[in-house]
């Protein structure tokens, strides 16, 4: 049989400028078989969301029929990847030469892919090889001159910027957006040649769509590489009333990518490019600028996870390790259920349960509120924003959380707490966002007084310094 390679997709599911498909795809020849893998421990984690996944299947689907219509073939396993690898190997008629992915950079991820790896190159001689994809620079590409990481924002930026500049000028950052326009065949094999007869019923994507619908709560967006450059393009108008408009809850002044991103239906080097925001680093105080570093700070958060690991659990500051919350369960269940009665707390909670997301002004009202006026673990409120958000991506949810609860690099100093009644002044002052999301009849009343509970807050922080 001619060699042939497996992609194996994870969260950059598209066809367009996909790194280590475009790779395999040119080396093989078309020659390229798909394999995405369901971990059914995945299913069964604290923080898993029946509408992300929704959403996630949903974006599967698209590029299933996308990558059919241009002869490919995705299988989708409902095994975890040790198993799903073990079985196609053992299974395959012929063994691929190579298993490609592009790099992720979570710990449960790194660990994961560095155990398939060794699977796979160890016990069955077939070649692995991964790629940058979701992000514009890893890790290791932006480090201080010591070769320490950055772990304040601006001057991370500063250098990212630099390295971006360095890399782009010597063609080293590329991206295609370019869907094969007349449905030629692309791909030129099939599992069925592969795995023979029966296949078929082992792909467990229709299943798996059928058994969690029933569970969404939320409309849910669009999907696909398609539907992302739409909501680009939509943004384009926008753009240049970004700085005004993004924290304006009301108002519709962000682009709203973040579902797309956190699955790889578009890159942030193609939303780049299509905004063509390399033009605005001449122009720091533009728009296009402060979106511009709205996806560095995405890319920052990714950082300091994959320096930090254990952020995902522990404060980055470890001195505020051991905070003594008081995680007081009746105050948890009214912030969930938006009845605390801080009308711009509970307007974003009742958001966030109506539409799976969240405008960033309210996140960091929401998430201050709960750690500093109800005195509750950063972490409880990570998890149920990863429960809710459409967009949860551990990286940047991690990062938001850390820095409205003071424990995090670069994050929110632990005296300057958020006055809900003051943020509802500044950025809802004619309460058209209450509108919008509060349900109607009559409010609870203020579950705490914001002020003494601020003193408290603070004492909490200076007891552990
Ligand atoms: P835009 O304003 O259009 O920004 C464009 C993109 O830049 C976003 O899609 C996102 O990728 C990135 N970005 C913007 N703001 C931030 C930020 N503060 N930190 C990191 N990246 C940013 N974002 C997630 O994608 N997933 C999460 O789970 C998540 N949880 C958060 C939790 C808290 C407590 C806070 C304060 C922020 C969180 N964010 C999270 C960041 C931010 O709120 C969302 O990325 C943003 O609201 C998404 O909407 P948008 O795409 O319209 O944003």
């Amino acid at each position: 049989m001619t060699p042939y390679s497996i992609h194996w997709f994870r969260r950059d599911l598209r066809i367009p400028g996909n790194t280590a498909l475009r790779e395999t795809y040119s080396r093989f020849k078309g020659r390229t078989l798909f394999i995405f893998s369901i971990d059914a421990q995945f299913l069964e984690r604290p923080d898993f969301s029946h509408n992300r996944f929704g959403f996630f299947l949903k974006t599967l689907k698209n590029l299933k029929d996308e990558l059919q219509s241009v002869g490919g073939d995705l299988l989708v396993l409902d095994k975890g990847p040790d198993e799903a690898f073990s079985f196609l190997m053992e299974k395959s008629k012929n063994r691929p030469k190579l298993v490609s992915f592009n790099r992720d950079y979570e710990p449960f991820a790194k660990r994961r892919d560095s155990r398939i790896t060794e699977l796979l190159e160890q016990k069955y001689g077939v070649a692995i090889e991964s790629h940058k994809d979701h992000l514009i620079l890893e890790p290791s590409d932006v480090l201080k001159n010591d070769g320490s990481f950055y772990q304040i924002y601006t001057p991370f930026s500063k250098r990212w910027l630099e390295v971006f500049s360095e890399k782009k000028k010597a063609g080293d950052l590329k991206t295609s957006l370019q869907m094969s326009s007349k449905a030629e065949k692309l791909f030129s094999l099939s599992w069925k040649e592969v795995l023979g007869e029966n296949f078929e019923s082992l792909d467990c994507l229709d299943r798996l769509i059928l058994r969690n619908s029933s569970q969404i709560t939320v409309p849910l967006p669009e999907a696909g590489f398609k539907a992302a450059i739409r909501c680009v393009k939509n943004f384009q108008e926008k753009i240049a009333d970004y700085t005004t408009e993004r924290d304006i809850p009301s108002h519709a002044g962000t682009s709203k990518l973040s579902v797309y991103l956190k699955n790889g239906s578009i890159t942030t080097l193609q939303v780049l490019e299509l905004l063509d925001l390399q033009k605005s680093i001449s122009k720091p105080t533009s728009s296009p600028h402060k979106y511009f570093k709205e996806l560095i700070w995405r890319e920052f958060y990714y950082h300091i996870l994959s320096h930090v690991p254990n952020v995902e659990n522990s404060a980055f500051q470890t001195k505020y390790k051991n905070i003594k919350w008081q995680n007081n369960e009746k105050f948890f269940m009214a912030w969930k259920n938006g009845e605390t009665g801080f009308p711009i707390v509970d307007a974003g909670m009742h958001e966030l349960k109506q539409t799976g997301w969240m405008h960033n002004r309210v996140r960091m009202i929401v998430a201050s509120f709960l750690t500093k006026d109800l005195l509750v673990d950063w972490r409880w409120g990570a998890e149920y924003f990863m429960n809710e958000l459409l967009d949860g991506d551990l990286a940047p949810n991690n990062g938001g959380w850390q820095w409205a609860a003071s424990t995090g690099c670069d994050s929110q100093p632990y005296f300057r707490i958020f006055n809900p009644e003051l943020q509802l002044k500044r950025f809802d002052p004619n309460g058209e966002y209450l509108k919008r999301f509060l349900p109607k009849g009559p409010r609870p009343k203020p579950i705490v007084d914001h002020a003494t509970q601020k003193i408290k807050a603070i004492e909490l922080f200076k007891s552990q310094r």
